[in-house]
């Protein structure tokens, strides 16, 4: 069927919205009528090729909510009329060795994610357009995307607060949940203040972490992180963070930091500010010539210094979701606080700009739809 869809005619942050054709959905997919797509940095990652290059038209939006508009033969999960969020992460299969033991990222039977690969869009000229970021393209009016990519959303809950958590918010606070497991009273820091970093500052918060340390070096993301829970801001254009941090710290460092964005030298100066017994988790990341961490010398971890990653916030999409929208319910999480600007999706070009000049979580909307959740 004929739909709308923004696309960068080539690799780049400038897009189009052009009217397409959308293939029929295959044995397990769903086409989803979208309402709103959140934007994550990593749409302009991919657009920009930044995770990696592609070539020919390229589509992207992966924080998708919407309404089941149509089911392949196969489809189990859901029915047309079903409020869902889509998510760039699978659900695995929950059967295989990999699934039973809470491994579903590496389910023997379900790929948990794709990227660069041909999507249902064809342009009017032909050509396939090809999906940068994720198995749907949430900045269109419909998209066909795989079951297990699907999270039913509560009637209570407003479709941009279902985008919210399909990506950027449970990368952040699932990484701190799953991942740092923090005790109360011990100390955290968190490189980067995006909706990513914010995110892993309510983890922190909702786990007892003190101090909250918010490093970034724009004073609009600080301020935002104190406002989500950050008990102390380290700006590395005034300050040597390392030296600040452990001041922070009785010159320990912290027992717990995540980096949330992408850039070079980042991991290094977060895993130097991380106490000789801490942990680092790594999240945010671009292009990989620009992620080592220097050189690493065994005697730097020979106390017991850990470095890991998390890929997603390390979620099972379908138990850890309905969570989230429970804490969200009851205000234990302020995804509100996240949302920023609203805009048709014509105006995504301004949308994504905006995104880039630093606005935390943009929404994209789609059929008309009006957000309702409470600007604060
Ligand atoms: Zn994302
Ligand atoms: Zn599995």
């Amino acid at each position: 069927m004929k739909v709308k869809l923004a696309l960068a005619p080539r690799m780049g942050r400038q897009v189009v919205v052009e009217e397409v054709e959308l293939d029929e959905p295959g044995p397990y997919d769903v086409r989803i009528k979208v309402m709103t797509c959140t934007i994550c940095h990593s749409d302009i990652h991919a657009l920009t090729g930044e995770h990696g290059e592609y070539e020919g038209p390229g589509a992207a939006g992966h924080e998708i909510a919407g309404i089941v508009d149509a089911v392949g033969d196969k489809v189990t999960y859901v029915k047309p009329g079903d409020r869902v969020l889509c998510s760039e992460v699978r659900q695995g299969c929950g059967h295989c060795d990999q699934c039973l033991h809470d491994r579903p990222w590496f389910c023997t039977t379900i790929q948990p994610m794709s990227f660069r690969v041909p999507s249902a869009y064809t342009r009017s000229n032909g050509e396939r357009v090809i999906q940068t970021c994720s198995g749907a393209s949430g900045f269109s009016t419909y998209t066909n995307a795989y079951e297990n990519m699907l999270v039913k959303l509560d009637d209570d809950i407003p479709f941009e607060i279902g985008s919210a958590l399909a990506c950027g918010f449970m990368s952040g606070f699932g990484a701190v949940l799953n991942r740092c497991k923090i005790k109360p009273g011990e100390s955290f820091a968190v490189t980067g203040c995006g909706g990513v970093g914010l995110s892993a500052i309510m983890g922190a918060k909702l786990s007892g972490a003190v101090p909250i340390i918010a490093i970034d070096t724009q004073q609009v993301k600080l301020d935002a992180a104190v406002k989500f829970g950050a008990t102390h801001t380290v700006n590395p254009k005034e300050v040597n963070v390392v030296e600040a941090v452990k001041e922070i710290t009785k010159g320990f460092g912290v027992d717990h930091s995540v980096v949330a964005v992408a850039g070079k030298g980042l991991k290094r100066s977060t895993f130097d500010l991380t106490a000789g017994y801490g942990q680092m988790v790594i999240i945010g990341h671009g292009h990989p010539r620009d992620e080592g961490m220097g050189e690493l010398n065994y005697m730097e971890v020979l106390a017991g210094k850990r470095v890991t990653g998390s890929v997603m916030g390390a979620v099972t999409l379908r138990r850890d979701i309905p969570k989230y929208m429970e804490m969200y319910r009851h205000g234990q999480i302020d995804i509100n606080s996240l949302l920023t600007n609203t805009f048709p999706l014509e105006q995504i070009q301004e949308a994504l700009d905006d995104s880039e000049r630093g606005a935390l979580k943009n929404i994209v909307t789609a059929n008309g739809y009006v957000p309702v959740y409470n600007k604060k």
